[in-house]
């Protein structure tokens, strides 16, 4: 059941691109913990956490105190010509966390603003708009993010005011460096950059753009290093190291804070958004003070910063800190991967399990074989869903299962997830047997 005349109403109104998840689908309107209500009253446990905007869970007082407290001030905003002493502690504390030397922050409402302003710095400050991008990467729907974007069902527009070389070097289960070892695969990699550089670009290039952990792509995990290699290529050259942290950022990968330390390696700028605010609109570039400085003109995002989403956001980064958020997704994270690599050795459906603390992907594929499975994905969706649990899906083919709950997530609610995962993926797997 799904509210019909509200669906027709949404089709009639809001743009075909705007693709909508389940074959009915859901109107969440109450929330609490991991678990979301919708109109019908059904009540399910949130593993996909608006994709991944929802980084500690819902309805948390310190986060709702913090906000109703600015809310009584009677200021929502008034404008960032102003000071704002909150946006000046959250980006003091940004800074400190990017491990970037000299650090200076700017704040956005999403994280294709972010993406966009990191472009619009690097490729001001190279004074070159050649960049260079990882195949299957998304950075976001606006126009120069647009054109980084190496994944085909998301390059709405071809017009982007970027000259984009793509590279090898987030997807591993299929491809020319499928099946290497980890070091050969980064050996691999770095030759294709090098030769990507030399034979597509005039090697003034401005900027090199990177998920540490691909997200819209189906959760990729690269080796780790990968992109500390690909640093030593780029420095031969002045080019600049952008780390899209919009998924990968604030502990959700578990061993660290940021997914580009698990390369070794310091970017130049980095950007980050969704599980910040917690839910609110918030996002931000943190870069090199003579990267962030190098803009000729005045530049300003109207609400970026805003007292009431940085008061969240600094709730938010809080809690995280003092409860150790990155710990529990640590440890949560290794039980679910374990949990479902077991279910890839009964179900011929999954071929591959893959992931780093609460960023987990499972790719399902026609049993028997490795031909991507979209309908296999379609099946596990809404049989998941029926049974009271919300997950997401990507990967270039639109096969990947992607699980990202809140990173308050219990155990006790990390072995209902994959009870209910198991359960879907059995139907998964006789139905396509059948098919
Ligand atoms: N970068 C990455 C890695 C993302 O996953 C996304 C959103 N899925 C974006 C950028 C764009 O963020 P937003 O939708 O907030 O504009």
């Amino acid at each position: 059941m799904t509210d019909s005349d509200l669906l027709s109403r949404h089709r009639a109104v809001l743009p075909d691109w705007l693709a909508l998840y389940y074959s009915e689908p859901i109107e969440i309107v109450r929330a609490q913990g991991r678990r979301v209500t919708d109109s019908l009253g059904r009540t399910y446990l949130d593993f996909f956490a608006g994709i991944l905007t929802n980084a500690i869970g819902y309805d948390v007082r310190e986060i709702s105190d913090a906000v109703r407290a600015q809310l009584d001030t009677g200021v929502l905003h008034t404008s960032t010509l102003y000071l704002i002493r909150r946006q000046v502690e959250l980006a003091e504390r940004i800074a400190e966390l990017s491990g970037i030397p000299g650090a200076k922050v700017f704040f956005t409402n999403s994280g294709t603003e972010a993406n966009e302003t990191a472009l619009m710095l690097a490729t001001q400050y190279r004074r070159s708009n050649q960049v260079l991008a990882l195949r299957n990467s998304y950075h976001g729907r606006a126009f120069a993010t647009v054109g980084v974007t190496g994944n085909r069902g998301w390059s709405a527009s071809a017009l982007s005011p970027v000259k984009v070389s793509y590279v090898h070097g987030g997807y591993r289960y299929r491809g020319p460096f499928a099946g290497l070892s980890d070091a050969d695969y980064v050996a691999a990699c770095v030759d294709d950059l090098r030769d990507v550089l030399a034979t597509t670009t005039s090697g003034d290039v401005a900027a090199l753009i990177a998920e540490p952990i691909q997200g819209v792509g189906g959760f990729n995990v690269p080796p780790d290093g990968l992109l500390g290699a690909f640093k030593e290529v780029l420095d031969e050259h002045g080019i600049l190291l952008i780390s899209d942290e919009v998924q990968t950022g604030w502990g959700r990968t578990g061993e660290h804070f940021w997914g580009i330390e698990a390369h070794g390696v310091t970017p130049d700028v980095m950007t980050f958004a969704k599980g910040l605010g917690n839910g609110l609109a918030i996002g931000g570039v943190v870069a090199r003070g003579e990267v962030m400085d190098c803009l000729g003109a005045n530049s300003i995002s109207t609400f970026g910063g805003n007292p009431v989403a940085t008061a969240g956001a600094k709730a938010t980064l809080d809690y995280l800190l003092d409860n150790d958020l990155q710990g529990n997704a640590a440890k949560l994270g290794d039980r679910i991967i374990a949990g479902l690599r077991d279910l890839g050795d009964r179900y011929g459906v999954v071929g591959d399990v893959r992931g780093k603390g609460l960023m987990i992907g499972v790719e399902l594929v026609e049993p028997g074989g490795t031909e991507p499975s979209p309908p296999a994905a379609g099946v596990v969706l809404e049989e998941t869903k029926a049974r009271g649990l919300l997950v997401g899906k990507g990967g270039l083919h639109n096969n990947v299962i992607r699980l990202a709950p809140p990173m308050t997530l219990t155990d006790e609610e990390a072995g209902e997830a994959l009870d209910i995962l198991g359960e879907a993926i059995a139907v998964a797997d006789e139905e396509r047997r059948r098919a």
